[in-house]
């Protein structure tokens, strides 16, 4: 190590020597003959040590020289209990930035500058465009429609009757539920509860205020609390914390329709002349390429979402932004329209679910957190909530951006060219 700061960040520069000390030397041994696993290493050694120790028995066990997953400079103390297990080091993906892009919202007012952490050639460089067009064109005007993250139990009831009257238990409990929720958080809260009966399946949707937190852990937490009690209450059977009606990480319609995550929609005007300047191509155009593709061949491929590439942005600035990337997927469900306007046309784009946060899972990670600064946002907002919803809504202005510049290089027929330019060693 080359000082007491590098050591305590995590840089392993015994990645680069493969120096291995006696210790670690009988460690790797132990785990190659099956006497102590992966994971009991934490318990054995420093957090930088077993990550060294494993990584070489990663080498061994795979005929690998790992030489760049060891060199990282984020805080592994915090990393190896907060964020990842069996740890070996970390992978490096590129981070660029789009913009500035102007947005009048009501949390995100002024020029921001985007971090998009990608591996695809021309997105950055696209976004950027779109960042242009926007800024020129006055500023993305920006809404919160919804705020609410859920977790849905599910019970088993004995018939539909017992079924119904579980979900009628839990509509005149409200109040009472809120205050068991309310008991395991000091900043989330109870805000609804949606009842679904399938059978004698019975999916109790509660949705909560989680302030800057994305909220997954601190409702789940929350729910097991409320679900105990409404099975204690009703005889109703908890098979399920989750029973999918959340929902977490799968495309489904309930989220695109009830809003999961904060909902955010953006919009733009632009003008005959910054079209033509810009994309090079006419409002025409535009409007039928969104109505043909976004619409048209959206519904006809039955797709979930009705945008260009929507998840390309909300990925790229949730991997730079400490964001549980998984949840790109609700990304997906945005839709974007382009209304023909007297002077030229109005794009805007819906997203009805964001999970973002900007506290807690990997938003405290260093490499991440100093994405969340750029943008003016890195932990808890002031009131709380604040950070959270300015963050959606510039990832929501940044989609706006990245699909007006796509939908803008279709019009002009410019796609494969870009890629080509840009995307292709
Ligand atoms: P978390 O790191 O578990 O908790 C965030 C905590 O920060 C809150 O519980 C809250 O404590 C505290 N906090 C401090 N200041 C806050 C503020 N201004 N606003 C809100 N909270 C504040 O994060 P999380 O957002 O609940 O969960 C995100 C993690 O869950 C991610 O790592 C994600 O990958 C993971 N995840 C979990 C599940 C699951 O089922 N458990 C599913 C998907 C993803 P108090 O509650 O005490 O107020």
């Amino acid at each position: 190590m080359t000082d007491d700061g590098e050591q305590r960040k995590g840089r392993d520069c015994c990645a680069e020597s493969g120096a291995v000390n006696e210790q670690e030397e009988r460690m790797c041994e132990k785990l190659k003959n099956g006497s102590i696993k992966l994971y009991e290493l934490d318990k054995e050694l420093a957090p930088l040590d077993a990550i060294r120790v494993r990584r070489r028995f990663i080498e061994e066990e795979t005929g690998t020289t790992l030489e760049n997953i060891g060199i990282f400079s984020i805080d592994i103390e915090r990393v190896v209990v907060r964020n990842c297990e069996n740890m070996i080091g970390t992978v490096q993906v590129p981070l660029g930035v789009a913009g500035p892009i102007a947005i009048n919202g009501e949390y995100a007012n002024g020029e921001f500058w985007l971090p998009l952490a990608t591996t695809e050639g021309a997105l950055v460089a696209s976004v950027n465009r779109g960042c242009s067009a926007i800024t020129k064109a006055g500023g993305a005007q920006v809404r919160i429609l919804h705020d609410g993250m859920t977790r849905a139990p599910v019970f088993a009831a004995e018939n539909v009757i017992h079924a119904k009257e579980i979900v009628d238990w839990v509509q005149a409990h409200r109040a009472e539920l809120a205050a068991i929720a309310q008991a395991t958080t000091s900043h989330g809260k109870l805000t609804d509860i949606v009842t679904f009966i399938t059978g004698t399946s019975v999916f109790v949707r509660l949705e909560f205020d989680t302030k800057d937190a994305m909220g997954m852990n601190m409702v789940t937490i929350a729910s097991a609390k409320v679900a105990d009690e409404i099975a204690h209450q009703t005889r109703a059977r908890l098979v399920a914390l989750s029973g999918n009606m959340c929902t977490d990480k799968k495309p489904a319609a309930i989220n695109g329709i009830m809003g999961r995550g904060r909902s955010a929609v953006a919009g733009i005007a632009l003008t005959h002349e910054l079209i033509e300047k810009i994309f090079k191509t006419d409002a025409a155009t535009l409007c039928e390429v969104n109505t043909r593709k976004n619409l048209i061949g959206s519904a006809r491929a039955g797709s979930m979402g009705f945008n260009a590439h929507a998840a390309n942005v909300v990925a790229a600035m949730f991997i730079a932004c400490g964001q549980d990337a998984a949840h790109a997927i609700d990304g997906a469900t945005c839709i974007t329209t382009v209304d023909p306007t007297n002077t030229g046309v109005y794009v805007s784009v819906t997203l009805p679910s964001l999970p973002v946060g900007t506290v807690g899972g990997g938003t405290g990670v260093g490499t991440q957190q100093e994405c969340l600064k750029i943008l003016g946002v890195a932990g808890g907002g002031n009131p709380a909530g604040t950070n959270a919803k300015k963050l959606a809504e510039i990832i929501a202005s940044a989609v706006l951006a990245g699909e007006l510049s796509l939908l803008g290089a279709l019009a002009a027929q410019h796609l494969a060219r870009a890629h080509q330019q840009l995307g292709r060693g």
